[in-house]
């Protein structure tokens, strides 16, 4: 699975639509302190079917809204969109948009769908709101202090082969 796309409209800091186009291979991003850095992988947990407002930093869940600044008034609703090749080569666009006082709503290209529809098409190791792949600021620190044992197992899961040694294990006891 490959993103191919971000369109962030209303989420957090970024309240004007900004579109980010994501190249096969290693991305990086950066910029100064307080630009939008983490906003941006948080903006991808939450489509992706993130459902804690507290691991998005926020007390309730329409605090991804863009809020307001001194010079711009607040929105009043959020909108995310993913555009990704999946795995059986073919386009899709995952949507997430929550409005104030009505609650949010996914689309998969453009027809309404549960989060669990959402949860399951990114439900592999490699990605989802959960994925081990995506360490957030303030979990560097547990895994940096994290036993050997237990950071190798955080990688494993994170490469998507923590299975295979359950499995094995389990071909070894029979
Ligand atoms: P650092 O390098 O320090 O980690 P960063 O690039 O990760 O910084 P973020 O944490 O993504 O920065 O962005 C923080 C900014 O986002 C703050 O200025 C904060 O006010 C703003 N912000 C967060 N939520 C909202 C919101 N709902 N409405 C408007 N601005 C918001
Ligand atoms: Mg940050």
């Amino acid at each position: 699975m490959q993103i191919k796309r971000v369109r962030l409209t209303g989420f957090k800091s970024f309240v004007d639509p900004a579109d980010l186009v994501i190249e096969p291979g290693l991305t990086g991003v950066v910029g100064p302190n307080g630009c939008g850095k983490s906003n941006l992988l948080e903006a991808l947990r939450w489509t992706m079917g993130e459902n804690s407002a507290r691991s998005l930093r926020g007390a309730g869940m329409e605090d991804v809204i863009f809020a307001g600044t001194a010079t711009r008034p607040p929105r009043d609703f959020a909108e995310v969109s993913i555009l990704l090749d999946t795995d059986a080569g073919e386009e899709a666009e995952v949507v997430r948009r929550i409005e104030r006082g009505a609650g949010s709503a996914y689309r998969i290209d453009g027809r309404d769908v549960r989060a669990k529809d959402v949860q399951l098409l990114f439900a592999d190791a490699a990605t989802g709101a959960h994925s081990p792949a995506l360490v957030s600021q303030n979990r560097i620190g547990a895994v940096i202090a994290a036993k050997p044992a237990d950071r190798r197992a955080m990688l494993e899961e994170a490469a998507g082969i923590a299975g295979l040694h359950v499995r094995r294990r389990d071909a070894e006891a029979r």
